[in-house]
C-alpha cells in the first residue's frame, strides 16, 4: 500500500491523519489475518523512525525519506514525489523480483507513485482517491481555500493510468466517471467499515462520569479533523441559535468538540474557540485533543447525539462509529453521509448548513426523548451492516478483479 502523505502509525483526528489512516490500518491488518502480507510505504516525518515499524503481526510500515524529517503541508509535497518513488523503488530492489503482488495506493499522491511503480514491477495498481479536488472545490466552505489545479490534473492522471478505482459511495464511482472520465467497467464500490469490536454500546453514566460531564446534561458531540470542510462551526451555531429559543437548556447543554486543527484550519488554530466565545456558548463548549479510538468510545456513548456538519465528506467514520455505540447521527446530505446515516432511522440528514435548519433538527432529537431513544436502537444494527472484514472481503475481490484483467506480458515490455 502507498500513503505517502500521512501513516497509518499517527494519531487521527488533526493535521493530514483521519478516516485515511484509520482506513489503511484497519484494511491491513484485517488482510494480515488472513495470511496476506502487507507493507505500507510512508514518508518519513522524522529521523528517530526506524526504516521499518511493524504496524501488527504481517503488517510492516516503511518510513521512505523524502525531503526533511518534518511534516510538510500538502502543497509541499508534489515536489517530494521523485524522491519518495526513489525509495519505493530501491525498497523492492532488495528483493527477488516479483516480491510484490499488488499495489494500492491512497490518495492522489500516493497514486502518482503507485503508477511509476506499477510500470517497474509489471502488477496491477488499484487507487483509492478518498476524497477528490473537483468535488472538494464544488462545494467549498465560504471563504476557504480551493484545491489547486495540480491536485486536479495529478488526480485525472491517477485516474486515467490506474487498473483499478475503489470508490466509496456510488455516488463517487458516478464522481469519478461524470467529473473524472473514470472508465466505469474499471470502477468498483466499496463501503468502508468500523471496528465493531472496539465501538459498542455501552453505559452512558459511565461515559458522563469518565469526562466529567453530568448526568443529566444535553451533550452534543463532534469528533474530527478541525478545518472549514468538516464545519464544526456549523454545530456551534446550532447550539447558540437553540438557546437562544430555550434559554432554559444553558445549564444543560454542553457542546463536545474532540479533534486537532487541519488543512486550512490550521491558519487559525484558535478560530472556533474564538467564535464559541462570539456566540456567547463558551461556557457551554469543552474542547478536547485528538483521542485515541479507546478513548473516543466514551465521546461517542457520553454523547446524546453526534454531529458530522461536513460540507463534503466522501464517506465519514465517525458517523457509522458514534451509530455503532448507539448514539444517533445528525449529518449534512452530502457525499457518502446518506450511506452512513440512515435518514428518520438512525440519525437525521440536513440539506443545508443554516443554523436554524440545524437547530431545529437537533431540538427534534435532544427535546424529544422517546424519538432519541428509537434512533439510537436502531443506529446499532445500522451501523453492524459496515464492517472492516466486510470491506477486506470487497478489496480482496477487486484485487482479484485487477490481476485477472491484468495484462502481465504488455505490462512486462513495458518495464523492460
Ligand atoms: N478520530 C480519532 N480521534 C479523534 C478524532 C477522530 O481517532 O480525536 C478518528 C475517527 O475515529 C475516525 C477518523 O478519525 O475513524 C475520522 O474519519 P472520518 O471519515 O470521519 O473523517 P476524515 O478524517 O476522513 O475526514
Amino acid at each position: 500500500m502507498m500513503s505517502l502523505h500521512t501513516s497509518p502509525l499517527e494519531q487521527p483526528g488533526t493535521g493530514d491523519a483521519g478516516g485515511m489512516n484509520v482506513y489503511v490500518s484497519q484494511t491491513a491488518v484485517e488482510m494480515a489475518r488472513r495470511g496476506i502480507e502487507v507493507e505500507v510505504f510512508t514518508r518519513a516525518t522524522s529521523s528517530e523512525q526506524p526504516p521499518v515499524a511493524e504496524l501488527a503481526p504481517g503488517v510492516k510500515v516503511r518510513h521512505v525519506p523524502a525531503g526533511p524529517y518534518e511534516p510538510l503541508g500538502r502543497d509541499e509535497l508534489p515536489a517530494q514525489l521523485c524522491a519518495f518513488t526513489s525509495g519505493v523503488l530501491r525498497a523492492e530492489a532488495f528483493h527477488e523480483p516479483g516480491h510484490y503482488d499488488l499495489i494500492h495506493s491512497h490518495y492522489w499522491l500516493s497514486g502518482q507513485v503507485g503508477w511509476l511503480a506499477r510500470d517497474r514491477w509489471g502488477v496491477p495498481l488499484v487507487h483509492t482517491a478518498h476524497t477528490l479536488a473537483k468535488v472538494k472545490n464544488r462545494a467549498l466552505a465560504e471563504g476557504d481555500t480551493p484545491e489547486p489545479r495540480t491536485r486536479v490534473i495529478g488526480e485525472e492522471q491517477v485516474v486515467a493510468e490506474a487498473d483499478r478505482l475503489v470508490a466509496n459511495t456510488p455516488v463517487e464511482a458516478r464522481e469519478l466517471i461524470g467529473l473524472y472520465d473514470a472508465d466505469p467497467r474499471t470502477v468498483s464500490t466499496v463501503s468502508p467499515g468500523v471496528d465493531l469490536d472496539r465501538f459498542t454500546p455501552g453505559s452512558r453514566s459511565a461515559a458522563r462520569a469518565e469526562l466529567g460531564l453530568p448526568e443529566d446534561a444535553i451533550v452534543l458531540a463532534f469528533a474530527g479533523r478541525i478545518q472549514p470542510l468538516k464545519a464544526p462551526d456549523v454545530l456551534l451555531r446550532a447550539a447558540a441559535t437553540l438557546l437562544a429559543d430555550r434559554p432554559d437548556l444553558a445549564a444543560r447543554l454542553v457542546v463536545l468538540v474532540v479533534g486537532g486543527p487541519s488543512g486550512s484550519g490550521m491558519e487559525q488554530p484558535r478560530a472556533l474557540r474564538e467564535l464559541a466565545v462570539s456566540l456567547g456558548i463558551e461556557r457551554q463548549t469543552r474542547f478536547l485533543p485528538p483521542q485515541p479510538g479507546r478513548a473516543l468510545v466514551n465521546v461517542y456513548r457520553a454523547a446524546d447525539v453526534v454531529t458530522v456538519p461536513s460540507y463534503n465528506e466522501s464517506f465519514g467514520l465517525v458517523a457509522l462509529e458514534a451509530q455503532a455505540c448507539g448514539t444517533p447521527v445528525v449529518a449534512a446530505e452530502v457525499g457518502g453521509l446518506p450511506v452512513a446515516v440512515a435518514h428518520g432511522v438512525s440519525g437525521l440528514l440536513v440539506p443545508s448548513h443554516r443554523a436554524a435548519d440545524w437547530a431545529s433538527a437537533l431540538a427534534s432529537l435532544v427535546l424529544r426523548p422517546g424519538r432519541l431513544a428509537e434512533l439510537s436502537v436502531n443506529a446499532v444494527p445500522h451501523a453492524r451492516r459496515f464492517s472492516w472484514k466486510k470491506t477486506t472481503d470487497a478489496l480482496l475481490a477487486t484485487y482479484s478483479a485487477a490481476t485477472s484483467a491484468f495484462d502481465y506480458h504488455l505490462r512486462s515490455e513495458v518495464a523492460v
